[in-house]
């Protein structure tokens, strides 16, 4: 299913940055917040920016939230308010829920009441920082499951010249290539006998436990 309409409450970094992406790909998005001087912030970089108190199920109905494919649940510090608003949204018939937490058991609670997907900004671009500290090529990391990921990382030198068959990476490290970029190029079909070049990014999945070793060991 496309989604094509969505919603953002509470403008702060996070959802502010989600508002200006959607609007830059083109999609409708109405931001809302209850603080004037955000929702001014937000008027150039949304299709629509609204100011209402979003635990105030009146407000969220007269703004028609119940037509947008998504709405997302960016309120940050105010755990209650996020609480209140999710909750609301469900009762409303939102079709979509996407809500922001400040910690997991946060996370627990708005699942509980409707959510469905939470996200954890911080803790996840932790988690990238921290991978990106011990090495250096490591670029992005993605956790798919509590013990499986996806990396991006840099082909290191002693790996440019060399083939995926030479470089055996499946059986050395059990990790799968899914894909190389190199340059504006993006192959997700990786033929085994094309050389590394230098500047390429694999995209690898696999058992953390291998990636680990595999960001080690390149
Ligand atoms: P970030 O880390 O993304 O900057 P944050 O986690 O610090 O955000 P806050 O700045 O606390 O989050 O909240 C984001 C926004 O949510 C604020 O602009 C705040 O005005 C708004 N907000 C809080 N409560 C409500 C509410 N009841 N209705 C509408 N907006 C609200």
């Amino acid at each position: 299913m496309e989604n094509n309409s969505f919603a953002v409450i509470g403008l702060g970094r996070f959802g502010s940055s989600v508002t200006e992406h959607l609007h830059t790909m083109g999609y409708e998005v109405m931001a809302i917040d209850e603080n004037e001087e955000r929702v001014q912030e937000n008027s150039s970089i949304s299709t629509y920016a609204v100011q209402a108190d979003t635990t105030d199920e009146d407000a969220l109905r007269e703004i028609g939230i119940r037509n947008f494919d998504v709405v997302v649940v960016a309120i940050g510090v105010d755990i209650q308010a996020s609480i209140l608003t999710t909750l609301i949204l469900k009762e409303l018939g939102v079709k979509r829920i996407v809500a922001k937490a400040q910690n997991q058991r946060h996370g627990q609670v708005l699942y509980k009441v409707g959510a469905d997907k939470v996200v954890f900004p911080e803790r996840d671009m932790g988690l990238r920082v921290a991978h990106n500290l011990v090495s250096q090529n490591v670029l992005d990391f993605v956790e798919l499951a509590e013990d499986y990921s996806i990396a991006e990382v840099a082909a290191s030198e002693k790996m440019q010249g060399k083939n995926l068959i030479e470089l055996d990476i499946r059986a050395r490290y059990g990790v799968n290539v899914m894909a190389i970029k190199s340059g504006n190029d993006f192959n997700i079909a990786p033929n085994p006998e094309d050389t590394v070049q230098e500047g390429d990014i694999f995209v690898v999945i696999g058992h953390n436990t291998d990636l680990k070793r595999f960001e080690e060991e390149i």
